[in-house]
């Protein structure tokens, strides 16, 4: 009979990579609005660029944005989370003025 391998096998000091949205701690709040509960965070840099819903610019990577998801969405926060998008900090701002 074969030894059994260990089932966990981190070497130690391994890199463990986080979603984006987990890297950067704070900057997170609540929001309500129109269309529902959000939760927004703040996004110092990212490493690809993405297309801002409001104004479909597209926000380069390395640039500060917000990340926005609904937390009371059709499935659940999880759902919500796996439609969040990203939006320039301008735009979400200009989001919320106008409700
Ligand atoms: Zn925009």
């Amino acid at each position: 009979m074969p030894p059994k391998r260990p089932s966990k096998r981190r070497p130690y000091g391994a890199e463990h990579r986080p979603l984006d949205i987990d890297r950067a701690t704070g900057g997170r709040r609540s929001e309500s609005a129109a269309d529902g509960e959000w939760v927004v965070q703040a996004i110092r840099s990212s490493d690809k660029p993405y297309i801002c819903p409001a104004c479909r610019q597209t926000i380069p990577p390395s640039t500060a944005h917000v990340v926005a998801w609904q937390t009371d969405a059709i499935g659940g926060p999880d759902a919500g989370l796996d439609f969040r998008r990203h939006w320039h900090s301008s735009c979400w701002q200009r989001r919320s003025r106008l409700r």
